[in-house]
């Protein structure tokens, strides 16, 4: 059987699968089990000259009403494993946060705690660079394993020669994250428990649960909270209706489920443009939109 056949999904819905249960479909997506596979299908030459998008698990993801038409990846198999080795772990971009705070919980390996409550995948993390609670995943990375299309190769960086930022991972075009390299330090099993609940209880006060949302959809410009900026620019109507802002966080919206992406779209640019009128200040997309 050619890869074409098992693995590829045609017309794959983005709204099914993705955390605001909104959002257009991807024409081509190949599951990728292993890196044969991956360095096999970059080999074709049509592959190359596509859009590239490389999905985890779509919590900060929205594909616009008119879909992906490019080659659009999802990693699986060899990438849900972590391995631990003398003096690091080696996890694959498609395990997700929670389930490495769970593993390195019952390893008693601490630092990771914070990951407990974020809701993407390892490969999603450092595209992102997400982190919460004063802690980004770029303090607990030695380097990043990726397969880099043009050259068809796996590569490594150290995390010392990328320049992360603030909701800025890795982002090199024509590139699929394929692993984290990340730091050990052992720690008391009670203690880190403790500070997985502790996160888990502050989430639960401080934003919606159970809700299609996506996270923040800002990022906090420097020396400003987004959601402070919002709810002090904003009228009740952006707190009703299919698309509304979140009365327990301002940063966060709340949708129904299939509404059009373009009109989520449209309600982002609106509170963007009501923050700019108010306070002059840009505010920038912390979710990612495709198109
Ligand atoms: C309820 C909720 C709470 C959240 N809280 C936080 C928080 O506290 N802190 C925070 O930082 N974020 C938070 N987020 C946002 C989100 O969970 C993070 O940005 C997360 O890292 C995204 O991971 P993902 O696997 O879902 O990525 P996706 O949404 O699938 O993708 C995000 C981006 O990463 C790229 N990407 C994904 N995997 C790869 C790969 N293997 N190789 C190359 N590129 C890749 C995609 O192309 C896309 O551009 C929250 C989201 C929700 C829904």
């Amino acid at each position: 059987m050619t890869l074409e056949n098992k693995n590829l999904i045609t017309n794959y819905s983005s709204a099914k699968y993705s955390w605001l249960k909104s959002g257009g479909k991807i024409s081509h997506l190949y599951k990728i089990y292993n890196k044969i596979e991956l360095i096999n299908l970059f080999s074709r030459s049509d592959t190359k000259t596509k859009s590239l998008l490389v999905i985890g698990n779509l919590s900060n993801t929205l594909i616009k009403d008119e879909g992906f038409n490019g080659i659009a990846i999802k990693l699986l198999g060899d990438f849900t494993k972590i391995i631990i080795n003398s003096d690091h772990m080696l996890v694959g971009a498609a395990v997700l946060d929670n389930y490495l705070s769970k593993f390195c919980y019952q390893n008693s390996i601490s630092g990771y705690e914070f990951l407990f409550t974020i809701p993407g995948s390892i490969g999603g993390n450092i595209f992102m660079n997400a982190g919460c609670y004063d802690q980004e995943i770029k303090d607990k990375l030695i380097s990043v394993i990726y397969f880099d299309i043009i050259s068809n190769k796996i590569l490594e960086k150290d995390i010392g020669q990328l320049q992360f930022d603030y909701r800025k991972g890795f982002q090199q075009k024509n590139t699929i994250i394929l692993y984290g390299k990340f730091k050990i330090a052992f720690g008391d099993q009670k203690e880190i428990k403790k500070l997985m609940q502790k996160y888990e209880d502050i989430r639960n006060r401080t934003q919606p649960q159970k809700v299609n949302c996506c996270g923040s959809i800002f990022k906090n410009p420097i020396n400003h909270c987004a959601w402070k900026l919002i709810k002090s620019s904003i009228d009740e109507s952006f707190y009703n209706g299919p698309i509304k802002l979140s009365k327990t966080h301002s940063n966060f919206f709340e949708n129904d489920p299939n509404i059009s992406a373009n009109s989520i779209d449209l309600f982002i640019s609106k509170i963007q443009k009501r923050v700019n009128d108010k306070h002059k200040i840009i505010l920038e997309r912390e979710l990612r939109i495709i198109d």
